[in-house]
């Protein structure tokens, strides 16, 4: 079982390798293709740090995010659109159906207009695009 940061769940439709580091990308890219490979893994969804954080230079200790604020934001932002529960655990593949049903063009520009990677297209692109799932 993998634990995720709810609003990690749109990062990982928009990954292109790009990322905050060497480490970061090294171990998104694991990340990435362990949940494509296998949409039975299941996942807890959490908001708090988690095994994408776990390499990021942005993590405070293991424990905090240097945007804490943004990201605490973001959470809460997936969490109330696609009615995702906190601390519980699902199948990939159904939080897949889920973004899928939910998602619109609006409500991810409502949520990831903040981010810095919003402008990269990237995300606009896996989360538009199926098939990329
Ligand atoms: S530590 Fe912050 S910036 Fe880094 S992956 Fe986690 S939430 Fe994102």
């Amino acid at each position: 079982m993998l634990t995720l940061r709810a609003h990690h769940l749109l990062c990982i439709q928009g990954y292109k390798g790009h990322g905050y580091s060497k480490d970061f990308t090294k171990n998104m890219d694991k990340i990435v293709y362990a949940l494509k490979n296998d949409p039975s893994i299941q996942v807890k969804i959490i908001t708090k740090t988690d095994i994408i954080c776990s390499c990021c230079p942005h993590n405070i200790g293991g424990k905090s995010c240097e945007h804490r604020y943004k990201v605490d934001y973001l959470d809460k932002k997936v969490l109330d659109l696609f009615q995702i529960e906190k601390n519980k655990v699902y199948y990939y593949k159904d939080l897949l159906n889920i973004i899928h049903k939910k998602i619109t063009y609006e409500s991810f520009k409502n949520i990831c207009s903040i981010c810095q990677w919003f402008h990269y297209g990237y995300c606009k692109k896996g989360l538009t695009q199926p098939s990329q799932f």
